[in-house]
């Protein structure tokens, strides 16, 4: 029985075969198709239902069915029983259809007289793209083996249709990959960028779907396995110690041995399918219960699972990273998502980044913003949109990707551009030119920076210095944990680029969000709350303290300021520079050069530390607050929620009140005080702040133009008189009546 259902398998699909490589047109195949697969299935009617838009299914094509209604019936997602086996990718199958739960009757068909249906969904690789049917007359249920053949029909056409098979007239028989997309994700860095697709990880493309000899496509996929399995185990082998690494490869591992994966695999050859549709077919089936699942553990899994036929596709084909094509000109690079490390690869060279995952403190954002990349995240569907080479306008202010646009698009988002690169001039002209407000107070203007990539926008810039130097971005781009000797001369390069610009170098700040890939990541039920930044660092100093030696030895006689990251109360303050001071005594002692002059200071990210003691104010050498992390603390919303990141204005009322209140400490004391979180680098933020006496702002380098033109047109008395009265007047932000006055700026 399995073997006749295996040659009617193999039958069909030679059939559909000859289909494909024959000269017809794209309704013709589909008429043909539907033909064929009736009559193999030995059922009445075979219907071929597609999208004509996210929303639709049309009728293209059937045998059985009123001939008339093709092209005619439509039906929403989730309408009628064929709208179901669209909306949930599930197969139906009803021996009794008119009686079924969610039966749409649809008259122009005919298809009343069928009782049983059948429905799979035409789907390649978790994209969905239409619903194959059959009915009969005769009231039954459908076999296992038919459903099987059913669905590997399905997965033929949904082929077919990638490889544009199909066609013609109408929406649903567009050319696939050929319309505009709009999709909307979430900002990750600002910019707009205009370019070209280029795919980190290309779609693997397969063409030989059907084989006719299972005992070759055996050998093929055996020897691919086997193949997979040693490329596994050298990939263990070369990443113990990276836990993370080592739990993904392991389940790697187990997957390659698996033999209920291979099994499946080897019965979809035994039906005729080439080794690689094979492989293809259990992915979409891969692909179907990732969509289903809720858990996310088992999500994980089915991932892990996705990205092995991946690989294993790739070594059947030939294609994959090395596929020989071209960077085109000004890419644009799409991915799932990528690690920090392979996009420092691609570096400058990229205008812009989309990818369907990721998150705004991800590692490859932080190298985003770095590089000044615009990034957009949460891209929905791109991957599956996309194709290398696609025109694509990237609107990272608005978190919007426009793939394909069309002409209005793009003329609209050219101006868009232009207007931003005029402004650039004007911030370009200002750029040696002070931040002197109208009522003559100068502010000073730093630069956030992390990588050596960041260092040439401190001349182009026009910033005074680098306020924070982010020193574990270097650790998080490494897979492995840098050496004392390495730190110190990157150190070096760091202050040797700075020309004798001040270089404030912020001690490591890790956890949290910031998880070294080498190091043992904590379970923790609140990372952001967790261990994280100094508390690591005083509780096991050895890294703190080969990082502080690093410090020490780049310096070699010149300034070094260092600022603590995270300091919750005066006591962690003092024992972090305890460790500097053992630390300098200790070059001393070995003859090494000490630093000209040190500064040691502190970043206040917690509402405790703002509260600490007078004494711990003259204490400090200067303060930078940190408005990322005060911020989310301040209002007990997440940084990294989505859902709540964006929901206090920093310029609420109690916000600044909370900050003018740092400040009068700070002028009690003459402590030094600075603002590095992003809101300093935010135009109107930044004014505002200003105006209520934070007279020190270190931002991104692209922030610095905007800011230094809208300081030089303000008068600062004003703006502070605006922030008092709206405050007095009850307002919950005080935004509303700044940005009042700035529409009355000439
Ligand atoms: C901050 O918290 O504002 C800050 C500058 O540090 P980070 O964003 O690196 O946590
Ligand atoms: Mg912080």
């Amino acid at each position: 029985m399995v073997e006749r259902a295996e040659s009617e398998s193999r039958k069909l699909l030679g059939r559909l075969r000859d289909t494909m490589a024959s000269q017809a047109a794209g309704q013709e195949r589909l008429d043909q198709i539907t033909h064929l697969t009736a009559d193999s299935m030995g059922t009445e009617v075979c219907s071929i239902y597609l999208f004509r838009d996210e929303e639709t299914l049309e009728l293209c094509a059937t045998q059985g069915l009123n001939p008339e209604s093709v092209h005619q019936t439509r039906m929403k997602l989730g309408e009628g029983l064929v709208g179901r086996v669209a909306r949930t990718g599930k197969v139906i199958n009803a021996a009794d259809a008119p009686s079924s739960k969610g039966f749409r009757y649809m008259p122009e068909t005919g298809e009343e007289i069928y009782s049983s249906f059948l429905g799979v969904p035409i789907q390649r690789l978790g994209e969905k793209l239409g619903v194959l049917v059959v009915q009969s007359k005769e009231a039954r249920e459908f076999s296992a083996d038919e459903i099987y053949a059913l669905e590997v029909v399905a997965m033929v056409l949904a082929e077919m249709a990638e490889l544009g098979a199909f066609v013609g007239e109408g929406a649903a028989l567009q050319a696939r990959h050929t319309q505009p997309v709009l999709i909307r994700g979430v900002t990750a860095q600002e910019g707009t960028a205009e370019g070209h697709v280029w795919l980190h990880e290309p779609r693997v493309v397969v063409t030989n779907l059907v084989a006719d000899d299972p005992e070759k496509e055996h050998t093929r996929l055996t020897d691919a396995v086997e193949n997979l399995r040693i490329s596994v185990d050298q990939l263990l082998a070369s990443a113990s110690g990276d836990t993370e690494q080592v739990q993904v490869l392991e389940a790697y591992r187990m997957f390659a041995n698996s033999k209920g994966w291979l099994r499946r695999m080897e019965e979809n050859i035994d039906r005729g399918l080439s080794a690689e549709a094979a492989v293809e077919k259990e992915q979409s089936d891969v692909r179907a219960r990732m969509l289903q699942a809720t858990d996310s553990y088992l999500r994980e899994r089915l991932q892990d699972l996705d990205d092995l036929s991946n690989r294993l596709l790739r070594i059947l084909t030939g294609q994959g990273h090395q596929t020989g094509a071209e960077l085109p000109e000004n890419p644009i690079l799409v991915a799932r998502n990528i690690g920090p490390g392979e996009l420092l690869e691609y570096g400058r060279q990229l205008r812009g980044i989309i990818l369907e995952e990721g998150s705004v403190g991800s590692h490859a954002a932080i190298v985003a913003r770095a590089l000044a990349i615009p990034l957009v995240i949460n891209a929905k569907r791109i991957q599956n949109e996309a194709l290398n080479g696609d025109h694509v306008m990237v609107d990272g202010d608005q978190g919007v990707v426009h793939l394909r646009p069309d002409d209005t698009v793009v003329s609209a988002f050219r101006d868009k551009m232009a207007m931003q690169a005029k402004a650039q001039e004007r911030y370009a002209s200002i750029r040696d030119k002070p931040a002197v407000t109208l009522c003559g107070k100068t502010i000073r203007l730093d630069m956030n920076a992390g990588l050596m990539a960041d260092l040439p926008s401190l001349e182009s810039s026009g910033a005074e210095g680098v306020g924070l130097f982010r020193t574990e971005l270097q650790f998080l781009v490494r897979s492995q944990m840098p050496k004392r000797n390495e730190l110190a001369a990157l150190y070096a390069r760091v202050l040797d680029a700075a020309h004798g610009k001040r270089v404030v170098f912020r001690t490591l700040d890790i956890g949290s969000d910031k998880v070294l890939p080498y190091m043992q990541a904590q379970d923790e039920p609140n990372p952001a709350l967790g261990w994280r930044a100094i508390r690591v660092g005083l509780d096991k100093p050895g890294v703190m303290r080969m990082q502080l030696q690093a410090l020490l030895r780049a310096a070699n006689g010149r300034p070094l300021s260092i600022m603590f990251p995270f300091i919750a109360q005066y006591e962690e303050y003092t024992a972090a520079r305890a460790e500097v001071d053992k630390a300098l005594a200790r070059e001393k002692k070995l003859g090494n050069a000490v630093p000209e002059s040190l500064e040691i200071g502190a970043m206040l990210e917690t509402p405790s530390l703002a509260f600490a003691c007078k004494k711990f104010y003259e204490d400090v050498e200067f303060l930078s607050i940190g408005g990322n992390d005060l911020k989310q603390f301040f209002f007990a919303a997440d940084r990294e929620n989505e859902r709540v990141r964006r929901r206090y204005d920093t310029l609420n009322v109690s916000f600044l009140s909370f900050i003018e209140d740092i400040i009068a400490r700070c002028k009690a004391t003459d402590t030094r005080l600075s603002f590095c979180g992003e809101d300093a680098g935010r135009p109107v933020e930044a004014l505002c702040l200003a105006a209520i006496g934070l007279h020190s702002l270190s931002m991104r380098p692209a922030s610095v133009g905007p800011v230094k033109h809208l300081l030089r047109r303000c008068n600062l008395d004003d703006v502070r008189k605006v922030i008092h009265d709206a405050r007095d007047a009850g307002e919950q932000s005080v935004r509303p009546a700044v940005m009042e006055y700035l529409r009355g700026l000439s």
